[in-house]
Parts: structure tokens; sequence; C-alpha cells
């Protein structure tokens, strides 16, 4: 029925002659629209987080909307333990798991090159664990018929065994390409969102507004402060402390490396670096801080309600949370190893799970930060204009 509805919206557009031709929603879009109408008359979550104001400035939800009310949900759960028409209701209304599922769909329709776009369903736990041990196992078996995989004379300095300059020209090209990647494909969907979403250009306030709304990840604190619903319906602030230390133990070793970097090229001081020293200082605290985020991630993970999210995405989260854990715990490792024996397996250890976690970057679960920051931008622009039907407020 709701194909046949999109069919018919696009053969209007046709029959009309005019330039503009309806897309036609997929199943998942097509949902988020139904419930979309159902909210927009109740209307009873509107101070949960940003979608429902988002929604009550629209009587209808074309292909846009949908993509962007999907990447503003932070897939919190409060709609979903709040509503009266959720399942067993026979409106079977589940905003939560219907916008993850769009969401899922917009990383792969929107990826760099698109053909790598379904990469997103493949890019699950297996994966990533293999991925980063068959790397791992290769660096090891390298180092091994160099006779220097155990005890070797490194003295706590691994450019011995990979030359600062080797490892620069690894991951170099890689890093730039993730970048690049995930440049292109979030291009293309603000382009898709700013005419949906008023048209009106990015300014100093909204920007500002959105960043403050990244950085404290305010819409996993329910609209209340109270925080978010993981495996029922009490509030937790567990998810958005975690997401916390993740994502600022990410910034912190990020920032070490670029440190590292401009210690080595801008005053000549060469690694390995010590505490007190700033680059190991940052990635410790860093280090420490992705452990303890992405250990309490995955254990939220795992007890999430099973109403409250798409299914088959759980294997794309759980990978790019074990890869963050394995990068950190490695780096860590290797840092108190650095005096023993073990340096070398170590190394190749943290390699391998750092080339893994960058490999799997742009078509993994670090998209939704990309995404949803945009959304979040688009947002905070749109609720600054006038709202076009004049009913709801803001
Ligand atoms: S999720 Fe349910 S309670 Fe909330 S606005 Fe939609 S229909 Fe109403
Ligand atoms: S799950 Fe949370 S963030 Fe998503 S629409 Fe519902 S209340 Fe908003």
């Amino acid at each position: 029925m709701q194909q046949l509805d999109a069919l018919t919206r696009e053969a209007v557009a046709l029959a009309g002659g005019g330039p503009r031709v309806i897309p036609i929603l997929s199943a998942p879009e097509a949902e988020v629209g139904r419930q979309m109408q159902i909210c927009n008359a109740c209307r009873y979550c509107e101070g949960f987080c940003a979608v429902f104001p988002a929604m009550t400035r629209r009587l209808e939800f074309g292909q846009a909307d949908i993509h962007y009310l999907a990447n503003l949900c932070h897939n919190c759960g409060a709609c979903l333990h709040a509503c009266q028409y959720a399942p067993p209701h026979e409106f079977a209304v589940n905003v939560p798991r219907a916008m993850a599922e769009v969401r899922g769909q917009t990383y792969a329709d929107y990826a760099w090159p698109p053909a790598l776009g379904r990469l997103y369903q493949r890019n699950g736990l297996t994966l990533s664990v293999a991925l980063a041990a068959g790397l791992a196992l290769f660096l090891m078996l390298a180092v091994a018929l160099n006779g220097t995989l155990w005890g070797g004379r490194l003295e706590g300095n691994f450019y011995r065994l990979f030359p600062h300059n080797l490892l620069v020209g690894l991951f170099a090209p890689v890093f730039l390409f993730v970048v690049f990647a995930l440049g292109k494909g979030v291009t293309r969907f603000w382009r898709e969102l700013t005419p949906a979403t008023s048209g009106a250009p990015l300014n100093a306030p909204a920007a500002g507004e959105a960043t403050q709304a990244v950085l404290r990840l305010k819409y996993l604190d329910g609209g209340h402060g109270e925080g978010c619903h993981d495996e029922d319906d009490a509030y937790t602030l567990s998810r958005r402390r975690f997401h916390h230390f993740t994502f600022y133990g990410f910034l912190l070793c990020f920032a070490a490396t670029s440190v590292a970097t401009l210690y080595h090229y801008l005053f000549g001081w060469h690694a390995p670096y010590d505490l007190p020293s700033l680059p190991k200082l940052l990635g410790v605290v860093g280090g420490v801080s992705l452990m303890v985020g992405t250990a309490g991630l995955w254990r939220l993970n795992r007890r999430r309600h099973p109403l409250q999210g798409d299914a088959s995405q759980k294997p794309m989260d759980l990978g790019f949370i074990a890869l963050l854990f394995l990068t950190s715990a490695s780096g860590l490792a290797l840092w108190l190893g650095r005096g023993t024996p073990a340096l070398a397996l170590l190394l190749c250890l943290h390699l391998g799970a750092v080339m893994a976690l960058f490999a799997t970057l742009p078509y993994g679960k670090f998209a939704h930060g990309i995404f949803r920051t945009a959304a979040l931008l688009r947002h905070a622009v749109e609720k600054r204009r006038p709202n076009p039907i004049g009913l709801g407020a803001d």
C-alpha cells in the first residue's frame, strides 16, 4: 500500500511535467513517514529531542525529510517507552527502530564511492576482529623473519622495528582516504537536506548551538536531564557518560598523534616520548578514557531492549566498539611493556588494531557521528527560520 502510494505520487509528478520527480521511498523510509504522521497528530513526545520539533514543521514527509529526521534521532528510546501506540498496539509505533533502520540505509546510500556502500552491511564484529588479527599476524610474521619478535634490542624504541617514515607512508594515505570518503558522503547528505530544511545557509549562532549539542550529547538526556533508556523504561545517564568517555578519549588520542607529528616535523623532537611529555599525557588519558567508554558501551549494547533498535546493525556497532577497545588497550599495553622483551609483539598487535580501525572507518559505525552532526547543524539553522506551516512551535 505504501509502495503504491509512493508510485502514485511519482506518476502524478511525472504527469504534471514538472522537473522534480518525487523519489520512491524504500520500505523503511515509508514506515518512518507513516509513524511521523501518527506522531504529528499525537505530539506527546514533543519535548524529548530534536526530532519532534522538526517534525511539527512538516505536514508531509519526503525522502529528504525522513533522512534528516532519522539522523537527528539519537536512539535514546524515550519515545518508545512513553508511547501509548507502541506494540502490541495495532498502530505499532516504534520510532527508535524505524529511525535506526533508515539511518543505516542512509550511511550506505551516501557512501563514497557508492559501490562500497554495501560494506556497511558486512562490517561486523567478526570481520573487524578478524581483520585486526590478520594484520597483526602479518606484521608478526614479517618481524619474526628478522628474528626480532621477542626480546630484540629495541630499548623501548619501536621505530627501530618500523621506521617513522614507513609508518607515515602506511597510515597517511589511508587517513586521507578516510577524510575524503566521509567528506564526500556527508557533502551529498548536506546538499539533499538543505532545501528540505529551509534552504538557509549555516550561520554562527546555529553552528554554536549544534556544536554544543554534539559536545554535550544533549539529546541523550531524554529531554528532562535524567537520561535515556537501555534495557527497560528506567532512566539512565550511562549511555551518555560512556559515549562521552569514548568520544573524548578518541579526541585525546587523535590530539596526541597530532602533537607528536608537530614535535617531529616542527621541532625535530623525535619519539619515543614518555611521561610527562604532552603527547604521552594526552595518549594515556585518552587511551584509558577510550577503554572505559567502549567497555561500558559494549555492556549497554548487549543489554539493550530488543525493541529499541535495528538488530541487524548490532554487529556493525559491536565491531566498531571492539576495534576502538583493541586499539586503546593495545596502545596502553605497548607503553607499559616498552621495557620488556614483548615490545615487538605488542607493537604488531597495536598496529594491526589501528590499521583495521582505519580501514573500516569510512564504512562503519563511525559514520553516525558525522551524519548526526550534519543533521543537528541543519536543525539549528531550520529552527531559526519561521515555521512554514505556522502550526507547531519550536
Ligand atoms: S511516539 Fe507515540 S506517544 Fe510519542 S508522539 Fe509518537 S505516537 Fe505520540
Ligand atoms: S528515540 Fe529518542 S532521540 Fe529518537 S526520536 Fe525517540 S525520543 Fe527522539
